[in-house]
């Protein structure tokens, strides 16, 4: 099974994909969580893509492909849970290209439909920690204010997730990425979720089309 979540900043894709993948197993790949370790890392790729990400701007096409599909190329053994990628038409190209290289074939892409008001008031309480934990200060918590539950490292707000930021990324989202709504709907993969819904209805929706048992 490989599967792509889309939708706008904040709409729950990482919620979802952490999920999906302790439970069953699947390989999540963020490109969000990728770019960010090569910034922390200090590599050329992550200098470059960091003025892009801190302004709320799409990386260009050619390094996200680079970073997401040496990934792919390092095990191409499948049950990819990609979340963040593609954002692009260029980028959905380059990933069904790889994809049959690989003879790998993609099972459904998620879209979980949130309206961009809901999206602002959710991201101003999200709050993450160096290795891509989750959390929001009132919808989910950490048991210790401020602390990932996981590794006990700090949680921090991304500087992406300012509000003047978050209102680009949500311009840039309905310019560039939701064209792959109906790039997927013609190739039959496209699945819509509510994503105003509690994230356990949407989980239990997404696993309902997978086939995959509840929660
Ligand atoms: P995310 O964690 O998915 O919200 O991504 C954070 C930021 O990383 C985005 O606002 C972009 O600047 C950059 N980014 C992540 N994935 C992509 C992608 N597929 N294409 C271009 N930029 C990306």
């Amino acid at each position: 099974m490989n599967v792509i979540l889309l939708g706008p900043p904040g709409c729950g894709k990482g919620t979802q994909a952490g999920w999906l993948r302790t439970e069953i197993g699947m390989r999540h790949l963020s490109s969000g969580d990728l770019l960010r370790r090569h910034t922390a890392d200090g590599t050329d790729l992550g200098r470059e893509a960091a003025a892009y990400m801190s302004a709320g701007k799409l990386v260009p096409d050619q390094l996200v492909v680079a970073v997401v599909l040496a990934e792919i190329a390092a095990d191409p053994r499948g049950e990819f849970l990609l979340d963040g990628f593609p954002r692009t038409v260029a980028q959905a190209d380059s990933l069904a290209t790889a994809f049959c290289a690989y003879n790998l074939e993609l099972t459904a892409a998620f879209v979980i439909d949130t309206p961009d008001e809901v999206i602002e008031a959710r991201i101003s309480g999200r709050r993450q920690c160096p290795d891509g934990h989750v959390y929001h200060v009132e919808h989910d918590p950490p048991q210790r204010r401020g602390v990932c539950d996981h590794d006990g490292k700090r949680l921090k707000q991304r500087d992406d997730d300012r509000a003047d930021v978050v209102r680009e990324r949500l311009a840039i989202y309905h310019a560039d990425t939701s064209p792959l709504i109906a790039y997927y709907e013609r190739r039959g993969l496209l699945h819509r979720v509510d994503g105003t819904l509690a994230p356990t209805e949407v989980s239990a929706q997404i696993r309902a089309r997978l086939g995959v048992a509840a929660r």
